[in-house]
C-alpha cells in the first residue's frame, strides 16, 4: 500500500489516480475531504499537524512508501497567523510523518528553497539554499526534518518542484487567477513585468515523475536526497499570457503591478540529476497545458 497525503490537493489527486490506476493500493490522507471517489484509494480524513491517532500511525508505518504533498502552498499568501499555519502544515506534519512511516518518504518541499535563478543560472539540487519568504524558510525546516531522519538511516528525499499547472490548479495560483480574469472580462494582474521568467511544469509530468519514484522505492533503489521537478525551460511571464489570450481566445488587458521582494525574478531547474534518476525530463506545451486547464475551469464553472 502506498499512502499520500495532501490527497485532496491539486497535485495529491493526480497522484492518487495515477498510482491507482497502475494497480497499487493507496491510502489518501489530506484534513479536506476529497471531491470525488477514485476506485482503489481509500480515504482518511485528518490534520497530520495533530498528534496522530493509531489508525494514521499504523497506515503510514506500514505503507511500502509514503508521499508527503500535504502542506500551506501559497508564498504571497498574508492571511493571518499565517507563519504559524506553514509552521503546522509544512513543519509539523513532515515531522509527525516522518516519526511514523516504516519505509521511505518523498517529501514535497518547492524550488522556492533556492531563492530564485540568479543571473538566469539553473538552480541544483547542492546549491545553497536562500529562502526569501516566509513559505520558502517553512520548507527548507521541512527539508532539515528530512535529512536528520536520513542521516538516522531511514530513506527520506524531498522533492523540489517548480510552477506546477495544468486541471486543478490551486486558484491562488497566478495561471488560474489569470485564466479566471481572462474568461470574466477582466484585465489579468502580472506582478513586476513581462520579462520574468518561471520553469514551468506540468502536473501531469510532475505526477508521472513522483510515481516512478515510488516504483524505485518500491524496487529498493536508492533515491537522492533532494531531486528538481522541473523542465530546465524558462519561460516569461509573456509567453504564459500570451498562451492564455490564444486559449480564451479573446483580447486581454494586461496590468503589471509591482512584485514583491520575496518574490524571485526567474526560476529554473538544472535537470541532470532528475534525468539520471528518472531517464527522462519533465516538459511542457503551453498551449496543450492552458486549454486543459481553462477547460477543467470551465467544467468546475458549469458544475
Ligand atoms: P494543495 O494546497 O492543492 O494541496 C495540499 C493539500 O494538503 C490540501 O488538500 C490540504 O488540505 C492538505 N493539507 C494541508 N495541511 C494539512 C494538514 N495539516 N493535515 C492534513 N492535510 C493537510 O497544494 P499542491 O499545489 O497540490 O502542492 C502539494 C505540495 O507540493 C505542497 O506541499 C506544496 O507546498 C508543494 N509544491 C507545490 C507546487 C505547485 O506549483 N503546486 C510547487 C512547489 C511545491
Amino acid at each position: 500500500m502506498i499512502a499520500v497525503t495532501g490527497a485532496s490537493g491539486f497535485i495529491g489527486c493526480g497522484l492518487v489516480s495515477h498510482l491507482a490506476a497502475r494497480g497499487l493500493a493507496v491510502v489518501g490522507v489530506d484534513r479536506r475531504p476529497a471531491r470525488r471517489d477514485v476506485p482503489g484509494v481509500c480515504r482518511i480524513v485528518a490534520d497530520l499537524a495533530d498528534p496522530l491517532d493509531d489508525e494514521l500511525r499504523r497506515t503510514l508505518a506500514s505503507a511500502r512508501v509514503v508521499v508527503h504533498l500535504a502542506g500551506r502552498p501559497g508564498a504571497r499568501d498574508r492571511s493571518p497567523h499565517i507563519e504559524l499555519a506553514r509552521h503546522r502544515d509544512n513543519v509539523l506534519t513532515t515531522e509527525h510523518v516522518l516519526a511514523a512511516a516504516g519505509g521511505p518518504v518523498l517529501v514535497a518541499s518547492s524550488s522556492s528553497v533556492y531563492g530564485g535563478a540568479l543571473g538566469g543560472r539553473p538552480c541544483h539540487e547542492d546549491d545553497p539554499r536562500r529562502p526569501l519568504g516566509g513559505y520558502a524558510r517553512s520548507k527548507v525546516r521541512a527539508e532539515d526534518l528530512c535529512t536528520e531522519h536520513r542521516a538516522a538511516g531511514a530513506p527520506a528525499s524531498v522533492l523540489r518542484p517548480f510552477t506546477v499547472v495544468g486541471p486543478g490548479q490551486r486558484p491562488d495560483m497566478a495561471l488560474d487567477r489569470w485564466l479566471a480574469a481572462a474568461v470574466a472580462g477582466r484585465p489579468i494582474e502580472v506582478f513586476g513585468s513581462l520579462q520574468r521568467t518561471r520553469d514551468i511544469t506540468d502536473v501531469g509530468a510532475v505526477v508521472r515523475a513522483i510515481a516512478q519514484l515510488v516504483e524505485l522505492a518500491i524496487d529498493g533503489r536508492e533515491l537522492p536526497a533532494a531531486l528538481n521537478l522541473g523542465t530546465g525551460t524558462a519561460r516569461t511571464l509573456d509567453e504564459l499570457v500570451a498562451a492564455v489570450v490564444r486559449a480564451i481566445p479573446a483580447h486581454v488587458d494586461v496590468v503589471v503591478t509591482p512584485r514583491r521582494d520575496d518574490d524571485p525574478d526567474h526560476t529554473l531547474a538544472d535537470t541532470t540529476r532528475c534525468a539520471a534518476t528518472l531517464g527522462w525530463v519533465p516538459s511542457t506545451d503551453l498551449d496543450e497545458v492552458v486549454a486543459a486547464q481553462l477547460g477543467s475551469l470551465r467544467a468546475a464553472a458549469a458544475a
